[in-house]
């Protein structure tokens, strides 16, 4: 198919939730923008059923900007408490939504239930947007040249880590992260836990399916994520428990397994001319803080109003406009990319130590957030809301 790239104002390339949820906000404010959204997937959602299982963190920051725009996923159970410690160290610390006064300190969401609600809701505006292009099977690359002076070309094809080329920081924590479900009995159902071993941390958190399962999220050297998934059903579940350490409830059943590498991959300059990086294709990040689609749906919703204020009007001098409101946009989104990724890369890399002086600083620091409310609150609003 040959595509108008030449005469559209955006070109999305990727469309994942990130490049998805930025054409929504495009297109819900300004339904005769003409963009064309590069989709490396086929146009019926019937690949999605086989594909990504993962349970995702989602934020009560992400889940108002996915109720903003009608994609919120009703199969989203709330996180009410997240208890923090460390196996066979001093330090632990409990976090509430009420110390925070929310309704939740978040919700975990599959993945794809995310994809597929965010392709119902642009399906569903289609119609009422006539310029907008939704190319299936697309994943050429496209380059700045082949689009018009004043169009912006945004790049939203992330993907995972082990896909990527390495960007100006690039880190291998040497670790994947095994993530599957788990039948469970006597599990508190709107907790969840982050446990840090010595070779990472392990989350055990709320299901779609309700109380009787519980996602988990596993870190740990790649050679160890190997062997635990070659386990028998049993052995996995006893080798859980021994990693654990700490009684939760009965894990009765593991249900499926997949490994994730995991490794930081960050874009300095998210802005060159009139080209711009969002999500993963801007920060690929360790899941230890559960902010990697947090952080890329505050850059899509941040760029998404950006835009409309240079689209929104006709105006000769669009191009030079454009690339100062980009330049603008990188400006905004710095404070928050740099702490959610020094955060995050905090996290990964301390936890992952035995030397003296970080198991005292950690230990502390866990106790200081449990004793020190407004720490810990600060930390939560951080985590829930980041800074757009
Ligand atoms: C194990 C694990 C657990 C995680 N847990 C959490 C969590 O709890 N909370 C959280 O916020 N984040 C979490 N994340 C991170 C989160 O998954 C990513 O940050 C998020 O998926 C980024 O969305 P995206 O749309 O930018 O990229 P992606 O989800 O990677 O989507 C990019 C899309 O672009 C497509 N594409 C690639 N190349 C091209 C091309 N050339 N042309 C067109 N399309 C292309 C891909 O097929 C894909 O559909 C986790 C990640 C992992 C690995």
């Amino acid at each position: 198919m040959s595509l108008p790239i030449s005469s559209a104002q955006v070109v999305i390339q990727g469309a994942g939730p990130v490049g998805l949820a930025c054409a929504i906000w495009l297109l819900e404010n300004h339904p005769d923008l003409s963009i064309i959204l590069l989709d490396k997937n086929p146009q019926q959602d019937e690949f999605l059923s086989s594909a990504d299982d993962r349970g995702i963190a989602i934020s009560e920051g992400s889940k108002q900007l996915l109720e903003s725009i009608h994609a919120w996923v009703k199969e989203a159970p709330p996180i009410h408490y997240v208890h923090v410690s460390h196996r066979g160290h001093f330090g632990q610390t409990l976090m509430s939504k009420d110390d925070i006064g929310q309704n939740a300190l978040g919700h975990i969401v599959r993945y794809r239930d995310i994809v597929i609600a965010l392709r119902h809701q642009l399906r569903q505006m289609k119609p009422n947007c006539v310029n907008f292009v939704w190319a299936f099977e697309f994943s050429d690359s496209i380059e700045l040249q082949q689009l018009s002076p004043d169009a912006c070309l945004i790049h939203a094809d992330g993907g995972l880590f082990h896909e990527q080329f390495a960007k100006d920081f690039h880190k291998d924590y040497g670790q994947s992260a095994l993530v599957g479900s788990l039948e469970v009995s006597d599990v508190s159902p709107n907790m969840a836990w982050e446990r840090f071993t010595e070779e990472g941390p392990i989350a055990i958190l709320p299901h779609h399916h309700g109380p009787d399962f519980k996602n988990f999220v596993w870190c740990a050297s790649k050679n160890t994520i190997e062997q635990l998934t070659q386990l028998e059903e049993s052995e996995f579940v006893l080798k859980l428990q021994e990693a654990l350490q700490m009684p939760i409830g009965k894990l009765k059943k593991v249900l499926h397994r997949k490994a994730y590498p995991l490794g930081l991959n960050i874009k300095k300059n998210i802005i060159v001319e009139r080209e711009v990086w969002i999500g993963n294709a801007a920060q690929t990040l360790h899941p230890v803080a559960g902010q990697g689609l947090n952080l890329g749906l505050r850059d899509a919703y941040t760029l998404a109003t950006a835009l409309l204020s240079i689209y929104a009007r006709p105006d000769p001098n669009t191009a030079q406009k454009l690339q100062e409101t980009l330049l603008q946009y990188q400006k905004q989104r710095q404070r928050d990319r740099d702490a959610t990724i020094r955060v995050t890369d905090l996290m990964a890399s301390v936890f992952a130590t035995n030397a003296f002086p970080f198991v005292i600083a950690r230990g502390l620091a866990l106790t200081a957030l449990q004793w020190i409310p407004p720490l810990k609150n600060q930390l939560a609003r951080q985590m829930m809301f980041g800074q757009r």
